[in-house]
C-alpha cells in the first residue's frame, strides 16, 4: 500500500513569527519519488516533519490519500522517516534496532524472518550482529534505512540521509535507494540541499526558496526550463551564466539581443521560445546560458542557430572529460564560462585568433529569458 500526500495552502509559522513555510501546495502522487530541494533554511525538514506529524501545521491541509490528516498522531500515519543523523540505538544491535519498530507494534512477537528478509533486501545480513560503533557511516546509515522500511511504510520520508557521508559512498547509497524505493513502490519524499543528489534521484523536483516553493517540474525540466533567475542558478554545475541584456528591434523586424558593447540577432521566423522576447522591447533581460552549451568556434564555423559572442579566453580548467573554459567578454557580467570537450579549437585561424574568439548556440543562449 502506497500512499497519495497532498498539501494544501500549508503555512508554518514558528515562534517569534519565523515563517517557515509559506503557502505551500504539493501533490505527491502514490509510488512517486519526489525530491525537494533547496538551500539551508529554506523550510525542507519543516515541510518533512509536517508530513511525518512531528510538528503542527500551522493553516492549510495535509491529506494522506485524499483524507485530512493534519490530526494524526505520527505513529498512525504509516510513514518511516530517516534522519540525517542515523539515529540508531547504539546499545542494541543491527537486528535489534531493525526489530525495535516491530516490537513496539506487537511485543513479544517472533520478528526475525522479517527482519532478515529486509536486511537481505539491502544487503546487509552480515550487520545484523553489529552494535553501531562498529558500522562504518554507510553501513549505519543502512541499517537506519533498514529499520525505516521493516515495517513495510507507506511511504518514506527520508531527510538528507547521506549527508554525513563521504562523495564516493553518497552516489553509491543514493544510487541503491533509488532502487530500492522504485522496487518497493513506495511514495518518497527526499529532502536535499545538494542540486546534483535532486536532479539523479527525483522523479520530480520541488524547488524551495524561503519557505515558498520555486518550481515543482522534472528534473530534467528543472535543469533546462528553469522558472526563475533564482532556480537556474541554483541548478547546475557548473553555475550557469547568467547575463544581463537588452531585446532590441531595429527597422528589419529581426530582434537583437543587446550585451552592452556586443549584439547578437535572433534567427528569423523566431522559435516559440523566443517570441515572449517580443513582450520585453527595450527592457533589461537577463540570459541565462548553460556551460555546455557555449563552444569555442569562429565565424567561419557557425551554425544557422548560432551567434557568435566575442571573447578572449581567460583560463582553462581542466576536468578530465571536459576542460571549463573562462572567457571574458563584453557582456556584463563580463565572464562567461563554457564547456569543451578535450580536443583543444584547432580548426581555422592562428593560436592569438583562436584565443580571441567565443562562439554560443543561439538556441541555447536566448532559450529561456529569466527575468
Ligand atoms: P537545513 O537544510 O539547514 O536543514 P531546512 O531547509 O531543512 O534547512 P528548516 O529546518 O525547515 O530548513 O527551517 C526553516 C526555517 O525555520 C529556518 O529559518 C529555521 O531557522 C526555522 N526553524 C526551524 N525549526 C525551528 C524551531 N523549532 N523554532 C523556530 N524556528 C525554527
Amino acid at each position: 500500500m502506497t500512499r497519495a500526500i497532498s498539501l494544501r495552502d500549508v503555512t508554518k509559522i514558528y515562534p517569534r513569527d519565523v515563517v517557515a513555510v509559506n503557502r505551500l501546495s504539493l501533490d505527491i502522487a502514490p509510488g512517486e519519488f519526489l525530491v525537494l530541494l533547496g538551500p539551508s533554511g529554506c523550510g525542507k525538514t519543516t515541510v518533512l516533519r509536517m508530513i511525518a506529524g512531528l510538528e503542527d501545521i500551522t493553516s492549510g491541509e495535509l491529506l494522506l490519500d485524499g483524507e485530512l490528516a493534519n490530526g494524526i498522531p505520527p505513529g498512525q500515519r504509516g510513514l518511516a522517516m530517516v534522519f540525517q543523523h542515523y539515529a540508531l540505538y547504539p546499545n542494541m544491535t543491527g537486528e535489534q534496532n531493525m526489530s525495535f519498530p516491530l516490537k513496539i507494534e506487537s511485543p513479544g512477537r517472533d520478528t526475525t524472518a522479517q527482519v532478515r528478509e529486509t536486511a537481505r533486501l539491502l544487503g546487509i545480513e552480515e550487520l545484523l550482529d553489529r552494535f553501531p560503533a562498529q558500522l562504518s557511516g554507510g553501513e549505519r546509515q543502512r541499517v537506519a534505512m533498514g529499520r525505516a522500511i521493516v515495517r513495510r511504510p507507506s511511504a518514506f520520508l527520508l531527510d538528507e540521509p547521506l549527508s554525513n557521508l563521504d562523495a564516493k559512498l553518497r552516489t553509491r547509497l543514493r544510487a541503491e535507494i533509488a532502487t530500492l524505493t522504485r522496487h518497493l513502490g513506495v511514495t518518497t519524499v527526499y529532502v536535499t540541499h545538494d542540486q546534483a543528489e535532486a536532479m539523479s534521484l527525483g522523479d520530480r523536483v520541488a524547488v524551495l526558496r524561503d519557505g515558498v516553493i520555486q518550481q515543482v517540474s522534472a528534473a530534467r525540466e528543472v535543469y533546462q526550463r528553469p522558472e526563475n533567475v533564482f532556480v537556474a542558478a541554483f541548478v547546475g554545475t557548473p553555475r550557469i551564466n547568467l547575463l544581463r541584456a537588452t531585446v532590441h528591434a531595429p527597422l528589419d523586424g529581426r530582434l537583437n539581443i543587446d550585451f552592452g558593447t556586443q549584439r547578437i540577432q535572433l534567427p528569423q521566423p523566431l522559435s516559440p521560445d523566443h517570441q515572449m522576447l517580443r513582450v520585453q522591447m527595450g527592457r533589461e533581460i537577463t540570459v541565462g546560458l548553460r556551460s555546455e552549451a557555449a563552444r569555442i568556434a569562429g565565424p567561419q564555423e557557425m551554425r544557422p542557430t548560432e551567434a557568435l559572442l566575442n571573447g578572449v579566453v581567460q583560463h582553462v580548467e581542466f576536468q578530465g572529460h571536459e576542460s571549463l573554459v573562462h572567457v571574458s567578454t563584453g557582456a556584463r557580467p563580463a565572464r562567461v564560462e563554457g564547456l569543451e570537450s578535450p580536443r583543444p579549437p584547432t580548426r581555422g585561424g592562428s593560436r592569438a585568433a583562436r584565443r580571441a574568439r567565443g562562439a554560443n548556440p543561439l538556441r541555447q543562449l536566448v532559450g529561456r529569458v529569466l527575468g
